[in-house]
């Protein structure tokens, strides 16, 4: 039954009610309104940036083809860190050096307040990969001596043009926020950002936006194919004696390595097929006739997630202990490096895409691309040429596939990530080998650089606009990613960087490389000053 008063009363909640919705779709008309203009600035913001990157395109050469020349290898990233910083202080921005305990490791800021915006790229090149850029034959610079094999050379050119960009709109327009440039060291060991993130770099950082060179243009979310891993060295000591004259007074310390890789080879049949292990015998003795007292052995043990890299590992462990029983001799390990397996963040994933699909690829020259041919034929890959089509970002797949690790996997876990790849080398290369090398300074990543940067910039404009997305980062970061997943520490409080790693094969190439540093100020090219006329398709007889 119903009540006058109860009739007054929903007459009068009815009233309410049109009132309400009538002042939301005010308010809604004025949200309109409102993300309308906000629409339009960032439209003539990224314009802006996007400009600034074009007016910056001799900068980024100048930078790739700069440490491409230095080529050096993990912890031992002197040049190019002396080189980038001083370019970065010149710029403004403020530069910490020697950070996590690691000489060639630094940070630049510049700005102030939210959001706290963190662009990372790797700097490190590997061994025995010296390469002439620009001919499609394999000539070293130097004979055995490390080089961009990879092309590392190539990702603080994409993002310090990017930040130099935004850095002079926000200068004018006056907008709040914090821009962070950092270098992956020593990432070809796995050795750098674990100890990042264990000394808080990445505490007050909103969003980390990461480069890797790449053949595509693409980025991805959630965990995408590769793996996660430890490095660790083992090292057996035993006992010397005259290998023919008192044979049976000697224990032998070689022998434990190599009962530990019989051990761990023949273990591998009872792992998943995911894992990925490798080894390298760091020091199996001097000379034949010395039982070799001490010996050690360096294994990366790879897999997809927290839980099997550890069970791996403690598999490892338990290998080598058993070689030292069998040998008579005594274990010792030493954790050279770590990389969590990756997980990228969604929202940052797809505010890279929309602004990859603006840019897209490259337009390649016919030079460029019968050049990329000439190289895939050399090393035996597919020979189509360069990508010409952006991908689309498709969701995650459901099981990953293995392959390789990058330890920008422990920043993932500590603040929302994402990677850009950018193209700006050539497809279908067997990666860590020479042949990565010969594109890395010719136009081709020249170009890769520049599409790279302006994606970066115009996703910075993006962050720095729209509050929105950090918040939805964050939500995917803390109720997505960290809740479904179980997220172990690799790298305990005890490890530390080995930082002494690659010092003697520097200190014994660099004298002939330094020859060979790019002097931007007498050519325009690092090209032109090695004399080489792009694309030289065959070595002159
Ligand atoms: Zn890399």
């Amino acid at each position: 039954m119903f009540s006058r008063n109860a009739i007054k009363f929903e007459a009068i909640a009815g009233l309410a009610l049109v009132a309400l919705v009538l002042a939301r779709s005010a308010s809604r008309a004025e949200d309109t309104i409102a993300s309308k203009h906000d629409i339009e600035r960032v439209e003539k913001f990224k314009a802006v940036v996007i400009d600034g990157v074009e007016a910056r395109r001799k900068l980024a050469q100048v930078m790739n083809d700069t440490v491409f020349s230095f080529g050096e290898l993990a912890y031992q990233e002197f040049e190019t860190s002396k080189y980038l910083t001083d370019l970065l202080e010149k710029n403004g921005f403020s530069v910490e050096r020697g950070v996590a305990g690691m000489p060639t490791a630094w940070v630049a800021r510049w700005g102030s307040g939210r959001p706290v915006i963190a662009l990372g790229s790797d700097i490190d090149c590997l061994p025995k990969a010296s390469q002439k850029p620009g001919v499609a034959y394999r000539e070293p610079l130097v004979d055995g001596a490390p080089g961009h094999g990879e092309g590392h050379n190539s990702g603080q050119a994409v993002n310090i043009v990017a930040a130099l960009a935004v850095k002079e709109l926000m200068e004018r327009e006056k907008l709040s926020g914090t821009l962070v440039v950092w270098p992956g060291v020593a990432e070809e060991l796995l050795g750098g950002k674990a100890f990042f993130v264990r000394a808080g770099m990445f505490k007050d950082v909103d969003a980390v936006l990461f480069t890797h060179v790449s053949d595509d243009f693409s980025t991805s979310w959630g965990q995408p194919t590769g793996t996660g891993m430890i490095s660790v060295e083992y090292t057996f000591e035993g006992e010397s004696a005259h290998a023919a004259a008192r044979p049976w007074r000697g224990r032998n310390a070689l022998r434990a390595v190599e009962l530990m890789n019989i051990g761990w080879d023949f273990r591998r049949e009872q792992l998943r097929p995911e894992q990925r292990s490798h080894y390298v015998i760091t020091d199996g003795g001097d000379q034949p006739n010395v039982i070799p007292p001490r010996a050690s052995v360096w294994y990366f043990f790879r897999e997809m997630d927290f839980e099997n890299i550890k069970k791996n590992y403690q598999i490892g462990n338990k290998i080598a202990e058993a070689a030292a029983i069998m040998t008579d001799t005594k274990v010792t390990r030493k954790v050279i490096g770590t990389a969590a397996p990756r997980h990228f963040n969604k929202t940052l994933a797809e505010t890279l895409q929309s602004n990859i699909e603006r840019v897209g690829l490259p337009q390649w020259s016919e030079d460029e691309q019968t050049f990329a041919k000439a190289v895939q034929r050399l090393a035996e890959g597919k020979e189509d040429g360069l990508n010409i089509a952006v991908k689309k970002l498709e969701p995650p797949a459901a099981r990953p596939e293995s392959g390789g690790s990058d330890d920008i996997g422990d920043v993932s876990w500590a603040v929302p990530t994402v990677t850009l790849r950018y193209p700006a080398n050539i497809p279908n290369l067997p990666g860590h080998n020479w042949a990565n090398a010969i594109a890395m300074a010719t136009p081709i990543a020249h170009k890769g650089i520049v599409a790279g940067s302006k994606v970066m910039a115009m996703t910075m404009i993006d962050l720095l606009m729209r509050p929105e997305l950090i918040q939805s980062a964050k939500t995917y970061f803390t109720n997505v990613q960290l809740k479904n997943n179980k997220v172990l520490p690799l790298l305990s409080e005890s490890d530390q960087p080995q930082i002494q790693l690659n010092r003697e094969t520097m200190e014994r190439y660099r004298p002939q490389m330094r020859k060979f540093y790019y002097d931007a100020s007498k050519y325009n090219t690092y090209l032109d000053q090695l004399g080489v006329k792009f694309p030289t398709l065959t070595k002159a007889q």
